[in-house]
């Protein structure tokens, strides 16, 4: 098969359907057409945008979008997740359901990038679906080359920055460290430059929404799924209109919710501190007690047992805190909230899943 010149991410990457260890494959049927076999026009094509506050931005995209999806599929349906917007975007998405094609999912309130796309696939009916942003920093065109790899065999297809030079450095060294963390010694790599924008094969859909965990960090789930992957190369251009949802904190927030979604080693890692500072603990008495014998000096050594107190007690909160998080994300897990409640859904979009 093809793949495109720059960047060919085969699912053997990732954990597989076939001859995955026992917990880590995919519950779902291989696809019905194998990856060498070129398919026709997708017959459905969903496309999910989650907004929060986009109206001006939706007045630019949605004409542009609907051009080129008229293009793609013989049936198509745009679904917009209203994320607890506050503008005039619920106002302009009722003006817009009344095209047909055009579907509106209301949540009740702001939940969240990932708890709205996870609205959005639960919705969307298309045999391929596309999520993409609202800002035009995912330009609808790219969705013409997204499908040709899907036609060519591909059940995923990502794009993925070219560079991150618009990025300020802070931005660029924040991002670096999380991936190295969050793939450090992991099965599973979550690639450093690919978002949201992606399309996905029905199965691919069909896996994402069966995974039951209450924390959505997407992009290690795309990534944990699998499937045949074609990364798309795309330099995206700056947001239309509006600021970014995201500032420093809550990019951090985000990124230990990432951490403790798709690792485990920072509490292997406070094992092993411990056990190297217990360890020198020991080696440090047994000199002093051998020092004590040989030269009788019995009162020397506050300062080392101050400092020793504060570096173990310091470690200990560290791993306390590193536990905690952890133990939180178990609490969240447990209570099993839905995701997102909807307020309510209107518009006309594409008949019932069965048709595809
Ligand atoms: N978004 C959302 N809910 C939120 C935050 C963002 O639905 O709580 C949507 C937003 O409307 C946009 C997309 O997620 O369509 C990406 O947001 P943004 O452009 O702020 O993120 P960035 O491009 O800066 O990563
Ligand atoms: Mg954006």
């Amino acid at each position: 098969m093809s793949r495109s010149p720059s960047v060919a991410v085969r699912a053997a990457a990732y954990p597989t359907r076939a001859g995955a260890p026992p917990g880590e494959g995919v519950a779902t049927q291989a696809p019905a057409t194998p990856a060498d076999e070129r398919r026709d026009a997708p017959s459905s094509l969903s496309c999910v945008i989650p907004c929060r506050n986009e109206a001006a931005n939706l007045a630019l995209l949605l004409p542009r979008l609907r051009a080129v999806l008229g293009h793609l599929s013989p049936e198509w349906e745009i679904v917009l997740v209203d994320d607890g917007s506050v503008d005039d975007t619920a106002m302009q998405l009722a003006d817009w359901t009344a095209e047909s094609g055009v579907r509106v999912l209301q949540l009740s309130r702001n939940f969240g990038k990932e708890a709205a796309l996870s609205a959005g696939l639960a919705a969307a009916h298309g045999r391929v679906v596309v999520l993409m942003d609202a800002d035009l920093q995912h330009p609808p065109e790219l969705i013409v080359q997204m499908v040709e790899h899907w036609r060519r065999g591909a059940e995923v297809v990502y794009a993925v920055r070219e560079s991150r030079r618009d990025e300020t450095r802070l931005k660029r060294f924040g991002t670096g460290w999380f991936y190295a963390l969050v793939n450090a010694g992991s099965r599973v790599q979550v690639p450093k430059d690919a978002g949201d924008f992606r399309l996905l094969d029905r199965v691919a859909v069909d896996a994402l929404l069966d995974l039951p965990e209450r924390n959505r960090f997407m992009k290690g789930l795309y990534a944990w799924i699998g499937f045949d992957t074609v990364a798309l190369p795309y330099q995206p251009p700056p947001r239309a209109s509006g600021r970014s949802h995201y500032n420093y904190l809550t990019l951090l927030r985000l990124s230990i919710d990432g951490l403790t979604a798709f690792t485990i080693w920072p509490l292997r890692a406070a094992s092993v501190v411990g056990i190297v500072i217990a360890l020198l603990g020991f080696g440090y008495g047994a000199w002093i007690t051998f020092a004590y014998l040989i030269w009788g000096d019995a009162v020397s050594g506050w300062t080392t047992i101050v400092c020793g107190m504060a570096l173990m007690l310091g470690f200990m909160l560290i791993a306390l805190g590193v536990l905690g998080e952890y133990v939180g994300r178990i609490y969240e897990e447990v209570k099993a909230r839905p995701l997102f409640v909807v307020r309510r859904e209107f518009g006309r979009g594409l008949q019932k899943p069965a048709d595809h």
